[in-house]
């Protein structure tokens, strides 16, 4: 079964239970309100809870595809709730409830679902495979060569056309993860642009186009950025740089999916909204327990919450005033999830916690788009909170961490873990003869290749300068060499351009590794640094394996 239709019959199997639940919830509120007695003084506990159902029934109902029964429940809704502000009670008002639920029944009755639940949804994105696959459009052979060949060094497979009428059918039959065009003025890619353009038009996910030219100009960038371009280089290329931006191009799609906590005590909108956003690919729990709720983030942590705001024992703004007590929940965003349109109680819902709105009913599309945008943005800032700025990798102190964690991991499921400490070798030289700028390139084209090459598990650090960290999970010593000798050799035959032509780079690495048992952290790290020592004084360029660490229990 693909997504959509899983979707959509779960979809189905939620609005069935859904319209059960109308079943009884509609008679039962028709009991309590011929229950009202017709005194002269308001009831107000019995009212009280006719508004709160009814405000809940104004919620889910519109979600479910019953936009009428709904607008009439909220309508209802105001009427208790004036009832109850006014402390006014009479028959007329008593009447009037009992109708508008008489109405609600009809409603129920005659099954006023508009339109069903919705299976048009936002197509979810496109899960990537592990090598990614590059074209390439670019009229000068030896310029095409060199960027396919840099690009395939880290890790990606490359494809090169020589003239439009190739290019064109196959981006539309087969896809690539990205493409790199010249669009010079008087090439083919500069041609080809408008009809790129069009076809990003069709696409549910843009394809990402980075740009190359032999000139700056205001219309072609601009040109280019009407067809999608995510990035544009002036030629000679940094190849680096490219590099660079074509990644940073797939973070948001290589990542992992995003985490959403769901606190709702309304158990069939949250499974509802659970069914909605895994179909775009999020990950979803629910904490119907408010009570487990700080316990639950810890260990599924969130990247956004979502929060109803009325629920029977605690306030959605009471539970995002606790989240926020807490540092380590500072940056995760808040969005309620309510019935309530009245604005002035959703500006003091925000002014205690919280960061967005979402009213109820919510379209499907609305809480993908909401919630996705609200994720991305959080991992964005995040990311540039823990990570070292030229390299993007995690840095010193966070790596360190991983590396206890994993020795810990390790020690509880009795896999090996492997740790590599890796050191450009004669980087003083580089910078002394390119200047600081080609180094940091150097430094950002290591990481991009270590980034590429390690498995989506491994943990990878910036530990100082030119140094980095490799935490690599369920890995023994000599997988780890042979992982860490490949990427050496990948590194070893990039050339860089450089104030004075092009020149190569190389590193040294020390691998140390711990079966299950022993070793602190501490040790593990001294024990590759000590073997990353011996790697420079046996010659540079190379991977040194630290005697192979015997278990210490
Ligand atoms: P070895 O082969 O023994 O490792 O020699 P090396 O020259 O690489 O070693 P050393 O540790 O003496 O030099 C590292 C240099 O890296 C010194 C420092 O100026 C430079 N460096 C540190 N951080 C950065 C950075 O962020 N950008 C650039 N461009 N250079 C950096
Ligand atoms: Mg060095
Ligand atoms: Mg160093």
């Amino acid at each position: 079964m693909d997504k959509t239709e899983l979707l959509r019959s779960q979809l189905l199997v939620l609005a069935e239970s859904f319209r059960q639940r109308l079943e009884t919830d509609i008679p039962a509120l028709s009991d309590l309100a011929r229950s009202l007695p017709a005194t002269t003084e308001a009831p107000i506990e019995p009212l009280r809870l006719l508004r709160d159902s009814l405000h809940k029934l104004a919620g889910s109902a519109g979600t479910f595809g019953y936009p009428t029964l709904g607008n009439k429940a909220r309508e209802l809704e105001q009427t208790a709730r004036q009832c109850l502000d006014q402390r006014s009670w009479d028959d007329a008002c008593r009447q009037r409830l009992i109708d508008g639920i008489d109405e609600l029944k009809t409603m129920q009755k005659a099954g006023h679902s508009a339109q069903g639940p919705n299976p048009q949804m936002a197509q979810a994105s496109v899960q990537p495979s592990s090598a990614l696959r590059i074209f390439i459009l670019d009229d000068d052979p030896q310029s095409a060569l060199r960027v396919a060949q840099t690009l395939e060094s880290f890790g990606y497979v490359v494809v090169t056309f020589a003239t439009a009428a190739k290019l064109t059918p196959a981006l539309e039959h087969d896809r690539p993860d990205a493409l790199v065009l010249d669009v010079s003025p008087g090439t083919a890619g500069h041609g080809l642009l408008e009809s790129i353009q069009r076809l990003q038009a069709t696409w549910n996910q843009p394809l990402p186009l980075i740009a190359v030219s032999d000139q700056e100009s205001f219309d072609i960038q601009l040109s280019a950025v009407r067809a999608g371009a995510q990035g544009f280089f002036i030629k000679p290329l940094d190849l680096a740089a490219l590099e660079n931006r074509l990644e940073r191009c797939f973070n948001s799609f290589q990542s992992e999916p995003f985490r959403v906590l769901v606190v709702d005590d309304d158990i069939d909108l949250a499974q509802r909204f659970e069914a909605v956003l895994s179909s775009a690919d999020m990950r979803v729990e629910t904490v119907s327990d408010p009570r487990l709720l700080l316990q639950h983030m810890d260990v599924f942590m969130p990247d956004v919450i979502l929060m109803d705001v009325n629920m029977p024992d605690y306030s959605g703004p009471e539970l995002a005033q606790m989240i926020r007590m807490n540092d380590n929940w500072l940056r995760v965003p808040i969005v309620y999830l309510s019935a309530e349109t009245d604005v002035a109680r959703q500006m003091a819902a925000l002014l205690k916690a919280g960061d967005d709105f979402i009213t109820k009913p919510i379209s499907d599309s609305v809480l993908i788009t909401t919630v996705y945008s609200r994720a991305q943005r959080a991992r964005l800032v995040s990311q540039a909170l823990a990570r070292d700025s030229l390299t993007g990798l995690l840095k010193h102190a966070d790596i360190k961490e991983q590396v206890e964690l994993e020795i810990e991991r390790a020690r509880r499921t009795k896999l090996p873990v492997s740790i590599a400490m890796i050191d450009i070798d004669h980087f003083k030289q580089v910078n002394d003869s390119h200047g600081h700028g080609v180094g940091d390139n150097v430094i950002r084209a290591l990481a991009n290749l270590l980034r590429q090459r390690l498995r989506k598990g491994d943990r990878l650090g910036r530990y100082g300068g030119e140094e980095f960290v490799a935490v690599l999970p369920n890995c023994n010593a000599e997988d780890a060499k042979t992982i860490l000798d490949d990427i050496r050799a990948a590194f070893n035959a990039l050339y860089f351009s450089g104030s004075n032509g092009a020149f190569q780079c190389s590193f040294s690495a020390g691998v140390s590794a711990c079966q299950a048992l022993g070793w602190e952290a501490s040790g593990l790290l001294e024990r590759a640094d000590a073997s990353l020592y011996q790697a420079k004084a046996q010659g540079r360029n190379r991977i040194v394996l630290a005697d192979s660490g015997s278990d210490i229990p």
